[in-house]
């Protein structure tokens, strides 16, 4: 065994004896909402599929004409050649659905985070972020060198305090959070946070992952906490509800045009292939016209926690934190018996102590889907939270 085989073999043991070695099991999604594996069907709330969209046909359809006409890779940065005309027509779509003046788009809603924070802030800066921000948000903030500070979640209060204290001694400053949070699904206090921005100079920059063609009609998180909320800097991801892949970044004309010329996660990468810029355009479209379909999703999570007897739902996500992994995992597996697959989430993609299941509700899901998870939830899996 070579010294690094023995290191990897060495880690998964260690990481394996705390019950958070990962391993990836195959998924054949047969839908938005039912998933195979292992030979067994389950109903899948697990999938950030929100609407659905990644089996739509019309999104399917609009993806397989873009291969036909352009190809299936990009072929290029889009600084060089790989800059297809669909770019611009999703970009000018994003743009004026989240109320921006301009848009720029990246290979993934991760690739947007590293891509987009070096470029406004270095090592004489200054980032505040809430503590339970996406970890891209944190690669981000590591890249571009600027000084980091975490604030409470959700505490206004506490991120003012830091800013009191440090933002004197810095040149910018960036203030970060999640619009809606990805393994909590609470809503940012983003009227608050913009507030606190503009008595602070600093700059708000929120993503929107889970919030487009969800909340705020759609709009995302930003519309969702009133319309006239500035917010400097609104990034997202193609890859949830628009059942695409891919990232963005809606801003100001002239901050669009400095991040197309200086973010590295854009300049030096490949461009997005045109049918996921294609299948987000189809999916723009049907957000905007199917309003019934995008209030789903969120009346499903109301639904099912008012079953369960859990706090009301914020968001299409719905946490029930059982704190040890293992707990966790048995939680996973009392669920699969069940025919319900709701994946055990633990650290460090949430903080040590919480690891808990992370139940992701769609428009899809039946009455009948939502009710039989609930009877389990309550008789199984919150007396499991009790014992612990
Ligand atoms: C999923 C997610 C991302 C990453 O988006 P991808 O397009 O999947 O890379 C970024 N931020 C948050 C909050 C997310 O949940």
């Amino acid at each position: 065994m070579t010294s690094l085989d023995g290191f990897a073999a060495n880690k998964l043991r260690e990481l394996e004896q705390k019950h958070i070695r990962r391993i990836l099991v195959d998924t054949f999604r047969e839908d938005g909402v039912h998933v195979t594996r292992g030979g067994r069907q389950f109903t899948s709330f697990s999938c950030n599929d929100y609407l659905n969209l990644t089996h739509h046909p019309a999104v399917k359809q609009a993806a397989i004409d873009a291969i036909v006409r352009h190809g299936a890779g990009a072929g290029a940065s889009r600084l060089v050649t790989g800059n297809h005309p669909l770019y611009s027509e999703l970009e000018a779509r994003l743009a004026a659905f989240k109320g921006a003046e301009a848009a720029c788009v990246f290979g993934s809603g991760y690739l947007a985070n590293a891509g987009i924070i070096p470029v406004l802030v270095g090592p004489d800066d200054l980032i505040l972020a809430d503590e339970l921000s996406h970890s891209c948000l944190w690669a981000g903030a590591q890249l571009s060198r600027a000084k980091v500070l975490m604030f409470r979640h959700n505490s206004v209060e506490h991120a003012e305090q830091l800013l009191a204290q440090a933002r004197a001694g810095h040149g910018h400053a960036l203030i970060l959070t999640d619009g809606i949070f990805s393994m909590d699904g609470d809503r940012a206090p983003l009227a608050e946070l913009s507030a606190l921005a503009s008595r602070h100079d600093a700059w708000l920059m929120s993503d929107d992952a889970h919030g487009l063609g969800v909340v705020g009609s759609g709009q995302g998180s930003a519309h969702a906490a009133g319309t006239r909320v500035p917010i400097d800097l609104q990034m997202g991801t193609l890859s949830k509800a628009l059942g695409s892949c891919g990232g963005y970044l809606c801003a100001s004309q002239p901050v669009i045009d400095l991040v197309r010329t200086r973010a590295r996660t854009l300049v030096y990468s490949t461009g997005l292939p045109p049918a996921s810029a294609a299948a987000a355009i189809s999916a723009l479209d049907i957000i905007a016209q199917e309003p019934e379909l995008v209030a789903r999703p969120l009346a499903n999570a109301q639904a099912f926690a008012s079953l369960a007897g859990l706090p009301a739902a914020e968001s299409p996500i719905v946490p029930v934190v059982l704190g040890d992994e293992v707990l966790a995992l048995r939680a996973q597996q009392v669920l699969e018996a069940e025919a319900l697959l709701v994946t055990a989430i633990r650290p460090p993609t949430v903080p040590p102590g919480t690891a808990r299941l992370r139940i992701a509700f769609t428009a899809g899901h039946s009455h009948h889907d939502i009710e039989r998870l609930a009877r389990v939830v309550r008789r199984q899996i919150l007396p499991m939270q009790v014992s612990a």
